[in-house]
């Protein structure tokens, strides 16, 4: 079976194509503001808009199928950014009544989940899923993806979008400061974990107050050791409250090296199994909306009528019942 994923709920417009757990091709773009500002929902939906027949067209001769041998046409439904959103679902919505495919809407965490677990081959992991939107401390119970721990505010990878925004650096600012960070040494940051939950918003005002008087490798090396150490420490004691022994790293933030390191020190220290998810699958893509989609289906997940979306569709909403 064939599924045609479409991705758009925020900065990245993809498509992806699978061919049950194989992936045929993976195409995208993402919205890159100008320099010191952020994702504006209207210009990302412009971005979207004007690529989206030209990656469609991409996905297809990478994959070498034509649009026809698709069995579903599968899209990013929520959480996201609403007028993406609207995008996104009408192109899907449009395709399948053409080409009378049958429609899936997928939950955009759901999908970086499962994309993780296909490459990986992690059982029944804890997972860490951080990127632009999220941050969550996930594990598989009882038909559910269940959120034991989660940002109060903003998600890491929002926080340090925002910073070096303020430090004046383009967007994503993931990769500039992972470098930056390299050069940096310690200096003191707040650290903020309340029972299973995080905050990030307090320790992204102490950093910005810094950048007039402290060097900015400083703050970034200082700012990715505090807010990382907040993750790894939530994701371990919710790998020792459910007897979990593997952890699963997803999202546009499990690109960075350093989280990788500490998750997997934490992981080794516990004897326990830990998995990045492999770059190319780690920011937001068509791939794991393709793939997650497929499996919605073979396990009975009705097609709908009409396309809509969601804007705060939460991962634990969703019925999982292919576990
Ligand atoms: P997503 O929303 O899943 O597409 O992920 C995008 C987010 O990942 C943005 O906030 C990026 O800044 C962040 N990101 C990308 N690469 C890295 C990196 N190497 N280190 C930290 N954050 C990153
Ligand atoms: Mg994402």
């Amino acid at each position: 079976m064939i599924s045609i994923g479409i991705e758009g709920t925020s900065h990245t417009l993809g498509v992806g194509i699978a061919m049950d757990g194989k992936i045929l091709a993976n195409e995208r773009d993402m919205y890159k503001p100008p320099e010191g500002w952020g994702i504006h929902p209207g210009e990302a939906k412009k971005h979207h808009l004007e690529l989206k027949d030209e990656m469609l067209k991409r996905a297809l001769e990478k994959a070498k199928i034509s649009i026809e041998d698709a069995d579903i046409i599968s899209y990013s439904a929520g959480p996201g950014l609403p007028p993406c959103l609207r995008v996104t679902a009408e192109f899907a919505g449009a395709l399948a009544e053409k080409y009378g495919k049958a429609l899936i809407p997928v939950n955009h965490c759901v999908a970086h989940i499962e994309i993780g677990k296909l490459c990986t081959g992690a059982k029944d992991p804890i997972m860490l899923y951080v990127s632009g939107g999220n941050t969550q401390i996930i594990g598989y119970f009882n038909g559910r993806y269940r959120v034991f721990g989660e940002t109060q505010d903003i998600a890491i990878g929002n926080a340090i979008d925002m910073l070096m925004r303020a430090a004046g650096k383009q967007f994503p600012g993931g990769p500039v400061m992972e470098k930056l960070a390299k050069e940096g040494k310690y200096i003191e940051m707040p650290y903020v974990v309340k029972g299973m939950d995080l905050s990030f918003s307090g320790i992204l005002t102490a950093a910005k107050n810094k950048l007039a008087s402290q060097k900015l490798e400083d703050i970034s090396f200082s700012f990715q050791e505090t807010c990382f150490s907040m993750l790894v420490e939530v994701a371990e004691r919710a790998m020792a409250h459910t007897g979990k022994n593997e952890l699963l790293l997803v999202g546009g933030v499990a690109a960075n090296k350093r989280l990788q390191e500490m998750c997997r020190i934490m992981c080794e220290e516990r004897n326990a199994i830990f998995y990045p998810v492999p770059m190319e699958f780690a920011g937001d893509n068509g791939a794991n909306i393709a793939y997650t989609g497929l499996v919605q289906y073979k396990n009975g997940a009705k097609p709908i009528e009409k396309s809509d979306f969601w804007q705060n569709w939460r991962t634990d909403e969703v019925e999982v019942n292919w576990i």
